[in-house]
């Protein structure tokens, strides 16, 4: 693997310390935060980058991209539209079903997105 720049090591360093859904903004702050000088044009370059070679996860929501270790355990997300919480599952049998339906059409699956869009129970909470 060719070695990362010192800016997109530091990038990746951040994503891998936390749990967080990382949007690029966030990560930009966070560096500068620590005082790593970073232009938001190299973040959104250098989390695309990472993304593309398996380092870190991305999630495509409606309009950005959120960023995430790859090291977590496979697991699906919840997004609030509302307030942009996310959170994480992993429901056996929606796993199950993904699987029985590929196999009943002979395909491979390499991997797979759920993403559910609503809102949260704090949101919901406040609509009513
Ligand atoms: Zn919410
Ligand atoms: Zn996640």
């Amino acid at each position: 693997m060719q070695k990362l720049t010192a800016q997109r090591q530091a990038i990746l360093d951040m994503i891998n310390r936390s749990d967080k859904h990382w949007e690029a903004d966030d990560v930009a702050y966070a560096l500068k935060e620590e005082g790593v000088q970073i232009g938001i044009a190299t973040v959104y370059r250098g989390l695309a980058a990472l993304a593309e070679q398996g380092l870190i996860e991305s999630i495509q929501l409606a309009d950005k991209k959120r960023y995430e270790r790859a090291d977590k355990a496979h697991h699906d997300h919840l997004i609030c539209t509302d307030c942009g919480n996310i959170e994480e599952f992993c429901e056996p049998e929606i796993e199950a079903l993904q699987d029985k339906v590929a196999a009943e059409r002979g395909f491979k699956i390499e991997g797979h997105q759920l993403l559910l869009f609503g809102l949260c129970k704090t949101c919901k909470a406040g609509e009513s």
